[in-house]
């Protein structure tokens, strides 16, 4: 069987390594000149900067032991045990998330009214039939306030997207499946935690996933130039897919190879590309699928670094802050790079990393570097207190970053799959369609590794 995989991101990486393994003819095209796509770590004057993903949470094993069939698992590094606190930009100042129940109710990241109406999730009734936004779901259960204060802030910290538009059940499955299981949220939380323990007793069982939030030694790029390695001349970059046509039991592709034009032939072809790229090369095949898959909205960010020199200011604490929509602020985020990972950062240097435009200011990404860079200090002066004059900078701006799952996603993609299955050898992976992750990708790889080797 030969396979060729358009687009060397991870899904595609991940496709293709686990499809050799099976012993399947692979040829990856990607059309940049580097492989990794989104994925891009870069070292500079002290830093080690992500241009795109920043970290993974260890949730599941499928990195774990793809890193581990590559020989670089421990190069896996967990952050530092003090980015489990995370702080929040609420009502004029940073607060810091309580981490348990009995801390919410002390802390003041919600005001009281908020969170008396917080209690009232026990009694929240089910949804109606069909989709529905993920504010809608959190007024239900948590409120008004609630639902722009942190569910905005948790979406943000993922999506970037509008929590008016995104959809609940695409974004976060298991909630919707505890409301339909258990009616309420505390409710159905508690009692998957008593059937956990009942199910096992303490130190049964595999051993869990740490939960951690993680990345390589080097950056996410380890992984990339460890996938690039194994696959060798079989991944081949600066190869811009033009044209794709079936042809007898198989297909064509119309390849652009460093600046000429060739044609490949394979009996399978996987797209791994984003969805609006698959939606180009489809449509003078099924205008239809292609109308579906380009209807997957992404938002626009930019990525800001700002590298500040040892002792010029106190190491910020945690993890980093988010920003929910209604603070009416020009940043969504920031992670604390060096002190999340601070083998990132040399000698003492701080790193912060800033996340600007999203769904809802997507014209702030169209601003020039300087001017990013100059917005982002002035946001971090006014929300964080950070009055140092930064060493280094850089900034990456995403015109189409981060697919956003909106109310109607998941009939989407079923029809997209359904369109996608009456081409006989034709497949998806990518992070547009069943999760938008790192780990996403990997899981839904390596799934499609399964089908395929069928
Ligand atoms: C700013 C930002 C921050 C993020 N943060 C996180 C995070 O912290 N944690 C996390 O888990 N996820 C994060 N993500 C999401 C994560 O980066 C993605 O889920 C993942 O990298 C997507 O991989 P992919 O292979 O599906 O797609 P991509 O990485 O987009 O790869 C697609 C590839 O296809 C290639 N291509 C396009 N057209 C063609 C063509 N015609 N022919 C051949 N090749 C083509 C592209 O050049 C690209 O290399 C973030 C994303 C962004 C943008």
């Amino acid at each position: 069987m030969s396979v060729v995989i358009i687009g060397g991101g991870v899904s595609g990486l991940t496709l293709a390594h686990g499809l050799r393994a099976r012993g399947a003819e692979v040829t990856l095209l990607e059309a940049g000149a580097r492989l990794g796509g989104n994925i891009q770590t870069r070292k500079r004057e002290g830093f080690i900067t992500e241009a795109g993903p920043n970290s993974f949470v260890d949730r599941e094993p499928s990195l774990r032991e793809l890193a581990a069939s590559l020989g670089i698992e421990g190069r896996i590094r967990a952050a530092d045990p003090g980015a489990k606190r995370r702080y929040l930009y609420t009502r004029g100042k940073l607060r810091a998330l309580p981490m348990s129940p009995p801390a919410f109710l002390k802390s003041d990241i919600l005001p009281l009214g908020a969170k008396l109406r917080m209690a009232g999730e026990l009694f929240t009734r089910r949804a109606p039939e069909g989709d529905e936004s993920l504010a809608a779901f959190g007024r239900r259960h948590v409120g008004k306030v609630a639902t722009e204060v942190l569910v905005d802030a948790m979406q943000t910290g993922i999506y970037a997207g509008d929590v008016e538009a995104l959809s609940v059940g695409a974004v976060f499955p298991r909630v919707v499946e505890l409301e339909k299981k258990h009616r309420s949220l505390v409710l159905g939380m508690a009692r998957a935690r008593a059937e956990e323990r009942k199910a096992l007793p303490p130190g049964e069982g595999a051993p869990k996933p740490s939960g951690a939030v993680c990345s390589f030694d080097g950056g996410l790029e380890v992984l990339v130039e460890a996938l690039a390695r194994a696959l060798g001349p079989a991944a081949r970059t600066g190869a811009r897919v033009t044209g794709l046509r079936r042809e007898g039991t198989g297909w064509k592709l119309a390849v652009e190879e460093h600046g000429r034009q060739a044609e490949l032939e394979a009996d399978q072809v996987v797209l791994a590309v984003p969805a609006y790229v698959a939606a180009g090369l489809l449509r003078p095949l099924d205008e239809k699928l292609a109308t579906r898959m380009e209807g997957i909205a992404y938002a626009p960010i930019a990525v800001v670094h700002l590298g500040f020199a040892p002792g010029s200011m106190p190491p910020p604490d945690g993890f980093g802050f988010l920003v929910p929509t209604v603070e009416r602020r020009r940043i969504l985020g920031t992670i604390h790079a060096s002190s999340t990972f601070p083998w990132r950062a040399e000698g003492g240097r701080i790193l912060y990393t800033c996340m600007v435009g999203g769904a809802k200011r997507p014209d702030l990404v169209e601003l020039d570097e300087e001017a990013l860079v100059t917005l982002v200090r002035e946001e971090l002066r006014e929300l964080a207190g950070v009055t140092a004059e930064p060493i280094f900078s850089e900034v990456i701006q995403w015109k189409r970053g981060i697919p956003q799952y909106n109310v109607g996603h998941l009939d989407r993609v079923a029809a997209i799959d359904e369109g996608v299955a009456r081409w006989p050898g034709l497949h998806l992976t990518g992070n547009a369609y069943k999760g938008i992750g790192i780990l996403d990708c990997i899981v839904h790889a390596k799934s499609l590794v399964d089908t395929l080797a069928r």
